[in-house]
């Protein structure tokens, strides 16, 4: 155990003797606050991102979960949101205006994706996709009025990586702001900030809060930059996270560092498993020295997550689809993180109201929970032999 992650998971923050010395912190569901007398009152609408006035802008409850992000990212402070999407957007919409210009990784999370081609698009904010296996390509893509860019190292589908000091270095030549979704890693795995990014974010569905009951997402930074997304975007647009989902988030990092390395320990059985299968035609998982970018993976992350893709070696959708219905274990569902291992087939998000019409249709996203790995290999092997 690594004690000071220890005490950020367990202690930091929780100001106990502020409810009752109760050992688990009350949920502070409250939308507003009172005061005995109108100097009191004056003097926290003065303060109200920092003190409790309405919930919005400042809630004990949701305070607690900030502190803990920003210790365990190595931030000055975080923000928490409503959702992991609302985190990228407040961060990225803080940033740019008007006929700016921002630079995206490839196949960013759906919709990041979306973000830029749909929304910011309509407000005049151009943006440019690459290829982000050479840090290079960041630095050709940049125009003059280029002022942010977003990696997502790596990504949770194909697990590209980007060189994050590297980028974060053409980035700051240029004075560009640069984020960094690091969902796949958690913060135990990889600390962008460390690495010369300036904004780390979460989608705390799913390792952070780890229980797939909750939908909620982080940002940390520098203390100047969290108060200008929290006193614009976030009070603007509202993305607040209630009381009880901050709560729910606390609980479930009490157990972060054991889920996420029990997690990471049985992806390494998994994927070791499924490389080796004659009816698996790849494994894209970082951590395999198979991977084209497994060096840089050691170099920039402490390990490799619980989430891979796997390319079956199907004649057809069909077999894809006797592989995935036979595979009782790995629950057929979106997102991941959670304690449950999940499957998500590609060829089942096809379509036109679908995503990733580029991608292989026997491609399968498997994630990794807390099950007993053999469990989960005797599951994929009766599922590879009835395909
Ligand atoms: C799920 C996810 C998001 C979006 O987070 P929500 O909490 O679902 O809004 C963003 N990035 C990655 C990598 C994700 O997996």
């Amino acid at each position: 155990m690594n004690e000071d992650l220890s005490f950020i998971l367990n202690h930091l923050g929780e100001d106990r003797e502020q409810g009752y010395n109760a050992v688990v912190p009350p949920i502070v569901q409250s939308g507003n606050f009172t005061y005995a007398t109108v100097a009191e009152m004056r003097n926290t609408v003065q303060h109200e991102l920092d003190r409790p006035l309405y919930t919005r802008g400042y809630n004990p409850t949701v305070a607690m979960v900030r502190k803990k992000i920003a210790a365990l990212e190595h931030a000055e402070d975080a923000l928490m949101f409503s959702s992991g999407s609302a985190a990228i957007a407040a961060a990225v919409l803080s940033f740019v205006k008007t006929g700016d210009h921002i630079v995206c990784v490839n196949k960013p999370y759906s919709w990041t994706k979306k973000l830029l081609v749909e929304l910011l698009a309509r407000f005049g904010v151009d943006h440019t996709f690459v290829d982000g296996t050479d840090a290079e390509n960041f630095r050709k893509a940049i125009r003059p009025n280029t002022t942010f860019i977003i990696t997502e190292s790596p990504n949770s589908l194909t697990f590209e990586l980007q060189d994050l000091k590297a980028v974060a270095g053409i980035a700051k030549e240029h004075g560009i702001i640069t984020l960094c979704d690091n969902s796949y890693n958690s913060p135990l795995f990889q600390n962008p900030i460390d690495l010369g990014i300036h904004m780390a974010a979460h989608s705390a569905t799913k390792y952070l809060n780890g229980h797939s009951d909750v939908v909620a997402g982080v940002l940390a930074g520098s203390a100047v930059h969290m108060r200008q997304v929290m006193s614009r975007e976030l009070m603007t647009l509202g993305a607040a996270p209630s009381p009880h989902d901050a709560w729910l988030l606390m609980r479930g990092l009490r157990t972060l560092e054991l889920r996420v390395n029990r997690s990471a320990d049985s992806a390494e059985v998994v994927s070791r498993f499924l490389e080796a299968h004659p009816k698996v035609k790849r494994v894209l998982w970082p951590g395999l020295e198979s991977h084209p970018q497994h060096a840089l993976a050691k170099e920039q992350m402490k390990r490799v997550a619980g989430l891979m893709t796997i390319e079956l070696d199907a004649p057809d959708e069909a077999a894809v689809e006797r592989f995935c219905d036979n595979l009782p274990s790995f629950l057929m569902a979106v997102s991941w993180g959670g304690y449950e291992s999940l499957q998500w087939p590609v060829c089942a998000l096809k379509g036109p109201n679908g995503y990733y019409t580029d991608l292989p249709f026997s491609m399968v996203r498997l994630y990794v929970g807390l099950e007993d790995p053999q469990l989960l290999i005797r599951d994929l092997q009766n599922a590879l032999t009835r395909m």
